[in-house]
């Protein structure tokens, strides 16, 4: 399922397909949205017939994926960073309910650029069919989000394809992300039946007047819990919320309410599953937990449950860089490799660098990268992130370099019958992969196979004799897709592309 998803990239960048190019640091204000998870989407999971499990005892460890849209050209995706520091922020959250998310993929979190996902996914079933990631918990981040009815929202969950969407501006301190992880794990709105008309003092009175909430026919909850297991959310530990919070941003509510038998609600703004915003005290009640991991237990989650515990190591060094050195000064441009020290526990690094108007990114798994797009006599600010799959509570390594004008020289494979190819092409995944090159001269040539991350998975020496060579690859470890094979030295500099299938 992961190799379907290639086609949607465009390929024109060839091996670096994850090296974007962003106007940097730009943080967009937006009016406060709410949630679009829909009524029925809410009815759909009402916590009737939930299985009863006991009280939580070890961590529950749940693979979530992180797939970030860009535009056509590679701009406008949300960085990796704030990602990580969304995933720190979430676990912290979730740690009540005995819940730990670690990153899926190893810590890969795929950029798909595609203008058309910028407004959200909704509406591009096939596109994402094809990219989720079965499994695991897939949230998908856009720098809009629309839900199908054209309005805009925060984040939601959908039942019907079962993902978490979320606007990029809303991926910041965990409390929007934990409300829509919230709906996944099957929690309503505490306020259910009052999502299209929250409470107004002149049209449902106070005590209120109505006994029926103004959609789908739920009961308004009362205070005294005895119609707890209908109304509302169903769960009896959150009091009663008339959707209190609706277009407050703010989390506090003065106005003292009384439920229809006269009863003064004990309002709970803090509950992240209500629509008050800015609690710095937000919490589920151990109802919602109950609810949270008996829906976890359900079979239709099977595809998230594995006797697997991620690598959760403490990361506490920073990165240290072997080349560049600080404001060392590179003579070519157009292939900058930086290269660094292993980190303790850390299995990718999150790179960016930026001239001040240019973000080129980059996701590594080994302990150097090549930048082909930067530009001569620039400048650059590099900064450059560990991280492991279950731990990115990690800081930046910050440091400068410049690069000069030379170009590495490059020389193209001329001539009719001059050619690079990987043949079968697809290649079966384990199989050596045969490559064979028609080199216009002889020489040491380096060559290297990349995924579509832009991650080195083989590097070989070879001596390229004039004419036809063969080479033989093993031991690739791989998952299908697309991958790139590079071959370079003194006479050539060549990249072709093929598939390796399942
Ligand atoms: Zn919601």
């Amino acid at each position: 399922m992961q190799s379907q998803s290639k086609k949607l990239f465009s390929l024109r960048k060839l091996i670096f397909m994850l090296v974007l190019v962003l106007s940097f640091g730009t943080t967009k204000i937006k009016a406060q949205l709410q949630c679009g998870m829909t009524t029925a989407d809410q009815l759909y999971l009402q916590p009737d017939d939930r299985p009863m499990i006991g009280p939580r005892s070890a961590k529950t460890y749940i693979p979530i994926q992180f797939h970030l849209f860009a535009d056509d050209d590679g701009t406008g995706a949300l960085d990796v960073g704030t990602v990580l520091n969304e995933l720190k922020a979430i676990n912290e959250i979730y740690d009540t309910v005995g819940f730990y998310f670690y990153l899926a993929n190893g810590g890969d979190i795929p950029t798909i650029s595609n203008t058309a996902l910028t407004g959200g996914p909704s509406g591009y079933d096939e596109i994402i069919d094809a990219i989720r990631n079965d499994i695991a918990l897939n949230v998908f981040i856009s720098k809009d989000l629309f839900v199908s009815s054209g309005r805009q929202v925060a984040g939601y969950y959908t039942s019907a394809k079962d993902f978490v969407a979320m606007d990029a501006s809303y991926i910041n301190d965990g409390e929007t992300l934990a409300h829509e992880l919230g709906h996944f794990f099957s929690l309503p709105h505490t306020f259910f039946g009052w999502e299209d008309e929250p409470y107004d003092l002149a049209k449902h009175g106070n005590p209120v007047t109505i006994t029926q909430a103004p959609s789908y026919g739920v009961p308004v909850e009362l205070v005294n819990k005895t119609n707890c297991t209908k109304a509302g959310d169903k769960i009896c530990d959150t009091p009663p919320d008339y959707n209190f919070g609706a277009a407050r941003s703010g989390c506090t509510y003065n106005t003292v309410i009384k439920d229809p038998n006269g009863e003064v609600i004990p309002i709970m703004e803090n509950n992240y599953m209500s629509y008050f915003a800015n609690c710095s005290d937000f919490q589920f009640t151990e109802g919602q937990h109950n609810a949270m991991r008996n829906n976890f237990a359900l079979p239709s989650r099977n595809y998230l449950r594995y006797d697997y515990v991620p690598l959760m190591d403490t990361i506490s060094e920073l990165v240290t860089l072997l080349s560049p050195t600080t404001n060392q000064k590179i003579e070519t441009y157009n292939y900058v490799t930086l290269e660094w020290l292993p980190v303790t526990n850390a299995t990718r690094y999150y790179i960016e660098i930026t001239d001040g108007r240019e973000l080129t990114k980059a996701i590594a798994s080994g302990t150097s990268y090549t930048f082909t797009t930067l530009k001569a006599n620039k400048s650059y600010i590099v900064k450059i992130r560990p991280y492991s799959e279950g731990f990115t509570d990690t800081k930046n390594r910050i440091t400068t370099f410049r690069t000069g004008n030379l170009m590495t020289a490059t020389t193209e494979i001329t001539g009719a019958n001059r050619y690079l190819k990987v043949v079968p092409n697809p290649v079966q995944n384990g199989n050596n992969i045969k490559i064979e090159v028609d080199a216009g001269g002889n020489g040491d040539h380096l060559v290297e196979v990349f995924n579509m991350m832009g991650q080195l998975l083989s590097s070989k020496s070879v001596n390229l004799d004039y004419g036809k060579n063969t080479i033989l690859l093993n031991d690739i470890k791989t998952q299908a897709g697309v991958h790139f094979v590079r071959i370079r030295g003194n006479k050539h500099d060549l990249t072709q592309k093929f598939i390796i299938a399942d």
